[in-house]
């Protein structure tokens, strides 16, 4: 865990993918930034590109163009963005970028006259037309066959699982509702379905996400129940693989979601962005849920589930942040004990309302507080993992190196953004995406070292 991006973003999740060209097949690489949910997006274009016969390049020499999934939450990420942009332009440079800084396209085009074109986020349709009139398809019919789970760019025993897209909310520090739209659920059977074709083509986990998970299928008209969500849990709990929750808000109702993880039917594990502690450090930044009891919620989910991780990130320094508003933070932190925490320093995103608030807090406090932060943090989770000491465990195997080397994840890890479980004797024969068995004989800051059982 270091400062803010890139050790906070699933986004960094690197892509894998390995098809190599027939001859003449008009082939197209990707870079793909941001978040998870951008990842997804990526995987979707892709999927179509395949099933229209297109190749998948994983690097620069071998495509025909490259497409660009930009990441425009950040002022750092619109950087990173335009950076990656000017490095296909200058390895390839055929580029067609799409993704939410998309929806700047003078932003890009300013930067990057070349640039082919540029689409907006979940274009898919406009993304396809920029490859088409780029590098016409050339399918052949007994070659291009749509793979039954689509192209993922995440191994193949996880895959992140899309539920919805936008947000209702209007948090002042955000720009994702201006730029991904409201929030629109996609059908239950839809999302089943999907789910169903990853886990029979092998997928081990599914990783659920959304910009709010919590509010999956409250914008349906005729919905039969007040939280959809807890019927799609149950149901993707069915399914034999392990199930993940990201980005889920803390709204009282929540609380029905945890039987399902004390029976074991979905990981015991809530990634929940709570961003701050203080009610009027939450309210200034128009948070959902800002005037919850949220270390009241905390307990009653650890009473009926006690095994639960609980993953936060935090903002500190936003705008008007007092010192006693900060110290309520760490006093929240002291209490609240959570297992997994990143934390940002807050910056000003272009378009943000959080911009013109008042009382922006110097840089150097900024850092200051961020490093007292981290301390707390990490001394919890290193007292948390040490706990884990002489317990039997399931982990899923996630890579196993020359050496024999298993790096694992425990139900508590999140692949990419938690810590690891790393089996380091008779560990040469497992394979990525096996869950075995394991006690637990060493503990670190954010990983811990087990044996085979
Ligand atoms: S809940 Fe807030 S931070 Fe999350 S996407 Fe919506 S507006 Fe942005």
């Amino acid at each position: 865990m270091s400062q803010n991006p890139p050790d906070l973003r699933p986004d960094l999740a690197r892509a894998r993918v390995t098809e190599s060209a027939r001859p003449g097949q008009p082939t197209i690489g990707m870079v793909s930034l941001g978040c998870p949910k951008a990842l997804v997006d990526s995987e979707r274009i892709l999927t179509r590109l395949r099933a229209e016969g297109y190749g998948i390049s994983s690097d620069y020499a071998g495509a025909d163009a490259v497409i660009v999934n930009t990441c425009g939450f950040l002022d750092s990420a619109k950087a990173e963005s335009l950076d990656a942009i000017g490095e296909a332009l200058t390895e390839n440079g055929r580029v067609i970028v799409t993704g939410c800084l998309g929806a700047e396209p003078d932003y890009i085009t300013g930067a990057h006259p070349k640039v082919l074109a540029v689409t907006g986020p979940h274009q898919y349709e406009q993304v396809l037309d920029a490859v088409h009139a780029a590098v016409p398809p050339d399918p052949d019919p007994f070659i291009d066959l749509l793979p039954a789970s689509g192209v993922s760019l995440t191994p193949r025993h996880y895959s992140y699982l899309k539920i919805s897209e936008g947000c209702n909310h209007a948090c002042k520090f955000c720009v994702i509702p201006d730029m991904r739209g409201k929030l629109a659920s996609r059908p239950h059977r839809a999302v089943l379905r999907e789910a169903e074709k990853l886990v029979e083509a092998g997928v081990q986990e599914l990783l659920v996400i959304s910009q709010d998970t919590s509010a999956y299928g409250t914008d349906w008209k005729d919905r039969a129940t007040k939280f959809p969500l807890l019927d799609l849990a149950r149901d993707l709990g069915e399914l034999g693989a392990w199930v993940r929750m990201h980005y889920v808000y803390p709204y009282p109702y929540v609380r029905e979601l945890i039987p399902l993880m004390a029976d074991g039917k979905v990981l015991p594990y809530l990634d929940i962005p709570f961003q701050h502690a203080h009610p009027d450090t939450l309210r200034r930044m128009a948070r959902p849920a800002a005037a919850s009891r949220t270390l009241d919620e905390i307990a009653a989910w650890r009473a009926i589930c006690p095994d639960i991780t609980l993953r936060s990130t935090f903002i500190v320094g936003y705008p008007g942040e007092t010192e006693a508003e900060f110290q309520t933070l760490l006093d929240w932190m002291d209490e609240a004990q959570l297992d997994r925490v990143g934390c940002f320093q807050y910056e000003n995103v272009a378009g943000a309302r959080a911009n013109v608030l008042p009382d922006h807090v110097p840089e150097e406090v900024k850092a200051e507080r961020w490093a007292r932060f981290m301390e707390k943090a990490q001394a919890i989770s290193e007292a948390k993992l040490a706990a884990k000491l002489g317990q039997v465990m399931d982990v899923i195997v996630d890579d196993v190196d020359e050496d024999g080397v298993a790096t694992c994840r425990t139900k508590a890890d999140a692949p990419e953004i938690d810590g690891n479980l790393f089996i380091d004797e008779g560990a040469a024969d497992l394979k990525p995406g096996q869950i075995v068995t394991v006690e637990v004989d060493e503990s670190g800051e954010y990983d811990l070292w087990g044996r085979l059982v």
